[in-house]
């Protein structure tokens, strides 16, 4: 079974060198996080309140910030392996992760089906 929560962060970045994104500019990320278990006796896989604090609390690193304080070169694929890594620390089931940024454009990354 798979369960997911969506959360946004608004981020500013901007990709050095680049011809159009090599100016400071800003998005907000909608960030999908897909999880896939067994349920349990529960009647969950897992409570929507705990992988929604796990989701924030990773989160909060990158919202309201500047991506390149962060991250080297902020590409969206960039972004996706640094907020994955950091989730995989924190869950031990498989899980995908799915970043859009802005609209119309995503990143995956994951070890669901
Ligand atoms: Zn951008």
């Amino acid at each position: 079974m798979k369960l997911g929560v969506i959360e946004y962060i608004d981020s500013a970045h901007f990709i050095p060198g680049h011809e159009t994104c090599g100016n400071m500019h800003g998005h907000t990320y909608k960030v999908e996080f897909i999880i896939e278990g067994e349920k349990k006796e529960t009647g969950m896989v897992m409570d929507f309140y705990d992988m929604k604090s796990i989701l924030r609390r990773v989160l909060s690193e990158y919202d309201h910030r500047c991506l390149n304080d962060i991250v080297e070169y902020p590409s969206v694929e960039n972004i996706c392996e640094s907020v994955y890594n950091k989730l995989r620390d924190k869950i031990d089931m498989p899980f995908t992760l799915r970043i859009w940024e802005g609209r119309g454009k995503w990143c995956e990354l994951g070890t669901t089906s």
